[in-house]
């Protein structure tokens, strides 16, 4: 399961309002992605959902139950940074077991899910390294393995790709693409770029100042947008 319901949520920092009233269902199993101009919320947004930040009214409900309160290790998500936050003194290995060994999980168990996530993101012959021995791209593999082995009902990625250089960006997009055909699990994607949203969303939530202008998959905004930001943003040709 991964359904995420925002039901009238609202964030302000101090007097200013920088998300107003919002609604937004994301599907279990659906790639969606958040996309606008920067400052437009998206970050924000993915940090309410994470309980990084408190909502300011509103509810956020995770696969039905209502986790407005609940404190991030309780809402069965796991966030992707993109400044990969890897422990420089640990192994890839260690880095991974990381989160586990925290909730004190048995050692074979943690064994069992870091070579299953070692698998899945062909980390395998890195797994000794230390993180300054490795690529970004493979730095940011194990920033994901280190949310994989938590098995969490949605991946939240917040623009990971970022700091990576273009040809290196495409081939991770490819990466996290695949990555979702093989797990079929939510993910929640964070980027301005209007190509990786267009190219790797099931759904794409577009946003201008803390509203949300339109949902859709790539095809209904690149065919029917609603609006004139809409059709600039992703390039339709209305
Ligand atoms: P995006 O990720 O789309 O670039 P953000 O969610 O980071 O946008 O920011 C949305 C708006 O909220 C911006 O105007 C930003 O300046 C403001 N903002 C974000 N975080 C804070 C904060 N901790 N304190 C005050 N204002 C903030
Ligand atoms: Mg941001």
């Amino acid at each position: 399961m991964g359904q995420i319901e925002l039901k009238q949520v609202t964030k302000s920092f101090g007097d200013v309002q920088v998300i107003p009233p919002l609604d937004l269902t994301i599907h279990d199993g659906e790639f969606t992605v958040f996309v606008g101009p920067s400052g437009c919320g998206k970050s924000t947004l993915l940090r309410l959902i994470a309980g990084l930040e408190d909502i300011t009214s509103g509810h956020i409900e995770i696969d039905g139950i209502d986790a407005t309160d609940l404190v991030p290790a309780k809402r069965g998500l796991a966030m992707v940074f993109q400044s990969y936050a890897l422990y420089p003194h640990m192994s890839v290995r260690n880095n991974i077991a990381f989160p586990l060994k925290m909730a004190k999980m048995d050692n074979a168990e943690i064994d069992k899910r870091v070579n299953a996530a070692a698998d899945v993101l062909n980390l395998a012959d890195y797994i000794d390294r230390r993180p300054g021995q490795l690529s970004g791209g493979q730095r940011q593999r194990v920033a994901i393995g280190r949310a994989i082995v938590r098995e969490p009902s949605a991946f939240l990625f917040d623009e990971p790709l970022s700091n990576l250089d273009a040809a290196l960006r495409v081939g991770m997009r490819m990466e996290i693409s695949e990555l979702h055909a093989k797990l079929g699990t939510t993910m929640v994607y964070v980027t301005h770029d209007q190509v990786e949203a267009m190219t790797m969303a099931d759904k794409i939530v577009v946003l201008q100042a803390g509203v949300i202008e339109q949902v859709g998959s790539p095809l209904e905004l690149y065919r029917a947008p609603r609006n004139t930001f809409v059709a600039g943003f992703i390039g339709s040709p209305k």
